[in-house]
């Protein structure tokens, strides 16, 4: 059998493989995406797209198509002894340079199934019901032995093959998990009840807040039910949802997914082995599902990465630039593993029994995590701040900032009304936004960029910025221009 080249192998078809896979055929890349199960998933899972991958998602086209398939959601309430005590979404509400200020809840198997036939389009599809054997590092980068026998010869290899990674074991990369010794139930399905239904996150205050109600798309609820014990059943946890809602009352009319879930956190100590191997999304970074982090963060790392191999495969420029995919994400992971930690631990202990209100603060309080527009490279100024979103116009067509940005390059945003002649390569998109009515070109009144340069990269993060007088030190200082 012939050895198969392709520039990325990409070891798991989750949702963070094929943003992966979806993304490096954007950028051009060969890639050959391979997955153990036979089809993307068809339930259940993660429950919610923060706002930050929503904007993620426009950059590439795929926010039109999962946007009206879901239900919007940017509000938490708490009840206890069945009286309504507070509603709280100014964390929302007081995001800034972004559009839609809320979770879209949509589940995880809506994104898979897209990204999946548009790779299937892109003559790109995933191999299903196959796994890896073997994964050997040489000269030309990766030899990976597939389970049918195949062989591919690629640059880079991406391990998104889940919490329980083959790639991760295989390169021994250590991954010490703490198991805090919390079980949840999650119950996804049609119901009926006399409770005041909204469309809220709802956290219950009982003994303790063993009980959230989410959202979600169509005529689905979901119950997310803390059982402290592996042992129990689907009856069990109803019994826990009635108690938390009483004097309310509920019963399921039919139960699309149910799971159970013990929570683990955990980070892998390297996200990559010698500048060929990478991890991403669950693969890497284990925690509790409070706070819908986990398919959000994993996305990210995507998006993070594929630019980053785009760049070194295609732009001549030095691998090192790959270290920073670590540099950056790492801290990320760690960071969202506090936040759900102390959101799960929350559930269970509170000083002063008010474990309901204490898990909103907390909400509240790691909010940059939750919408995901705290998210940050480096740690102040413009320069590693994700860029803002503002309303542009067209002449006179209404439009936004994101809509200008291309994944697949860097974009010099010039805003001012001086004229900038820079001759640039054809990875860097030039746009003048000026600040006054100007027809026929881009222009906005309400830019907190006015008079400057920002180079953004493609994953929409400010790679650097400079009053326009000096624009051209943003390439002597940052990137190298091939
Ligand atoms: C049971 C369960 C319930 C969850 N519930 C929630 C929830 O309620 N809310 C929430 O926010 N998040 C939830 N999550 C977490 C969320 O689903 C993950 O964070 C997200 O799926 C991460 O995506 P991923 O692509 O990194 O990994 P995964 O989605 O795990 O995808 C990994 C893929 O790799 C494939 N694979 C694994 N090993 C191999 C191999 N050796 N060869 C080939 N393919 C392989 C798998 O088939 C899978 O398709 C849940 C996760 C699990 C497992």
């Amino acid at each position: 059998m012939s050895t198969e080249v392709a520039d990325v192998v990409i070891v798991g078809a989750g949702p963070v493989g094929l943003m992966c896979a979806y993304l490096g055929h954007l950028c051009g890349m060969r890639t050959v995406i391979v997955d153990k199960s036979d089809g993307p998933l068809k339930v259940g899972r993660a429950d919610a797209l923060n706002a930050r991958t929503l904007q993620l998602l426009e950059l590439v086209d795929l926010f039109t198509e999962l946007y009206p398939l879901g239900k919007r959601c940017n509000t938490s309430s708490v009840w206890a002894d069945g009286k309504f005590i507070s509603r709280q979404s100014s964390w929302w509400d007081e995001l800034e340079g972004c559009l839609h200020k809320h979770f879209l809840m949509l589940g995880q198997s809506y994104l898979e199934n897209l990204l999946d036939e548009k790779l299937g389009k892109r003559g790109a599809g995933v191999k299903r019901s196959t796994t890896v054997d073997n994964i050997e590092l040489n000269k030309k980068g990766c030899l990976t032995t597939l389970s049918n026998g195949e062989k591919i010869q690629s640059s880079y290899l991406i391990g998104a093959d889940g919490s329980h990674s083959f790639v991760r074991h295989h390169f021994k990369i250590p991954f010490k998990v703490i198991r805090p010794q919390i079980v949840w139930a999650v119950i996804d399905g049609m119901i009926e009840t006399n409770f005041p239904k909204v469309p809220e996150i709802i956290v219950f205050q009982a003994e303790t807040s063993d009980v959230a109600w989410i959202p979600r798309e169509g005529d689905i609820d979901r119950f997310y039910v803390r059982m402290d014990t592996k042992d129990f059943s689907i009856p069990d946890a109803i019994d826990k949802i009635n108690h938390a809602i009483k004097p309310h009352t509920l019963r399921f009319k039919a139960i699309v997914w149910f799971s159970q879930f013990s929570v683990k956190e955990s980070v892998a100590e390297k996200f990559f082995v010698k500048d060929r191997i990478f991890l991403a999304g669950d693969a890497c970074h284990i925690h509790s599902v409070n706070g819908g982090q986990g398919l959000n963060t994993g996305l990210a790392d995507a998006f993070n990465l594929m630019w980053k191999l785009n760049r070194v495969m295609n732009f001549d420029i030095p691998a090192e630039l790959l270290q920073s995919y670590e540099d950056e994400r790492r801290p990320v992971a760690e960071s969202v593993i506090e936040t759900s930690g102390e959101l799960v631990r929350s559930t269970k202990y509170s000083q002063n029994g008010t474990h309901a209100q204490d898990y909103v603060k907390i909400v509240e309080k790691r909010a940059g995590n939750i919408t995901g527009m705290g998210i940050r490279y480096g740690d102040e100024g413009l320069c590693g701040s994700r860029l803002f979103d503002v309303e542009i116009f067209n002449g006179i067509v209404k439009t936004r900032l994101y809509s200008l940005l291309n994944y697949t390059k860097f974009t010099l945003l010039i805003f001012g009304d001086d004229e900038v002649n820079l001759s640039l390569p054809k990875f860097i998109k030039v746009i003048q936004i000026y600040s006054n009515k100007c027809q026929a070109s881009y222009w906005t009144d309400s830019s907190p960029y006015m008079n400057q340069a920002i180079l953004v990269r493609p994953d929409s993060y400010i790679e650097s910025a400079a009053p326009l007088d000096k624009v051209a030190s943003l390439f002597k200082l940052t990137i190298d221009i091939k």
